[in-house]
């Protein structure tokens, strides 16, 4: 059984002072409970206008509060939640608290992280539609974001799945875009909206003037599409000014913000208000 654990990339140990791996069963009772007992929360990433520096929209993030563990990142369990099915509960309560809490930010969209489980094992679209039903949510403010591996298995499944999902009016983003198989393709033949350039090539626009070439390029083939970009883990000034010069519209990053809980993202929200309307009015700012 431990072998069997230690074969899967996602193990996680416990703080108990005999730490030892737990078993992929253990694991997803873990998850199980976790669900049950109401130990899941959101934490909000701001997405920013790269020469605005003001608050576009806001990433929901997932966060486990594990009462033994502690806090348990994503990458550890969404991986255990993808193989035991239980991503399709977990990521329905992400959309419907992602929703309800951004009703509370007037004129801040919010994205959501789908789950190509989600995508090809549940009827994402009726979720979509009840939420934005139950919440009153414009969809215009709500975009799914969704990674390569979403496309792969039953492509033609998945495209009817995107597309029944923008008739809703919701928007569609591909997340870490550059790192899977085939991204340019996938541009093309699905309908994506937004690009979210991948965190390894930011960090490249710091390595060498090639780095830096390499986000051109991809900001050029999204304009040839016509996609809306932001640039993912964003973690310095220089990074951000190229950016800005380059013409990338929107930025997200530890620079400008870390992932926050929701009330630290109305008091952000309530600054902005405030200096939009101590500067005039003038400028973008808030709808
Ligand atoms: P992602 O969707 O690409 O989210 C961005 C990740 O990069 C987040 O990690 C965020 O905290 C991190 N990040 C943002 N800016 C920076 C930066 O400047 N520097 C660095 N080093 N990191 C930065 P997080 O929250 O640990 O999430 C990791 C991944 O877990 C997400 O990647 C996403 O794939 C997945 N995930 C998170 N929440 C959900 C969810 O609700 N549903 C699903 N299906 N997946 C989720
Ligand atoms: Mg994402
Ligand atoms: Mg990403
Ligand atoms: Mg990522």
């Amino acid at each position: 059984r431990a072998k069997q654990a230690r074969g899967q990339r996602f193990v996680f140990y416990s703080n108990a002072t005999n730490d030892r791996l737990l078993s992929y069963q253990e694991q997803v009772d873990a998850l199980r409970a976790g669900l049950v007992g109401q130990q899941f929360v959101l934490e909000f990433q701001p997405r920013y206008g790269a020469a605005s520096r003001t608050i576009h929209s806001v990433e929901a993030l997932v966060r486990w509060n594990h009462p033994s563990r502690g806090r348990v990142p994503p990458g550890d369990f969404i991986p255990i939640a993808e193989r035991s099915g239980l991503i399709v509960p977990l990521g329905e309560w992400v959309l419907r608290e992602a929703c309800r809490h951004v009703i509370g930010w007037p004129g801040i969209g919010v994205s959501v992280n789908l789950s190509p489980v989600q995508i090809r094992d549940s009827d994402v679209i009726a979720l979509v539609r009840d939420v934005l039903d139950q919440t009153g949510l414009d969809p215009t403010r709500l975009e799914l974001e969704i990674t390569e591996g979403t496309l792969f298995s039953d492509a033609a499944r998945a495209r009817e799945t995107l597309l029944g999902l923008k008739a809703l009016g919701v928007r569609i983003a591909m997340d870490d875009f550059g790192v899977g198989y085939s991204s340019l393709g996938s541009l093309r033949s699905f309908p994506f909206d937004v690009l979210k350039i991948d965190k390894q090539f930011i960090d490249a626009i710091d390595i060498g003037s090639a780095g830096r070439e390499i986000v051109r390029a991809i900001l050029t083939i999204a304009r040839a599409l016509d996609l809306s970009v932001t640039a993912e883990g964003v973690e310095t000034n220089n990074q951000l000014s190229l950016l800005v010069d380059d013409g990338c519209a929107e930025v997200q990053g530890f620079l400008l913000s870390r992932p926050v809980p929701p009330g630290r993202i109305s008091a952000m929200l309530e600054r902005q208000v405030k200096r939009w309307r101590a500067s005039g009015g003038a400028g973008a700012g808030i709808a």
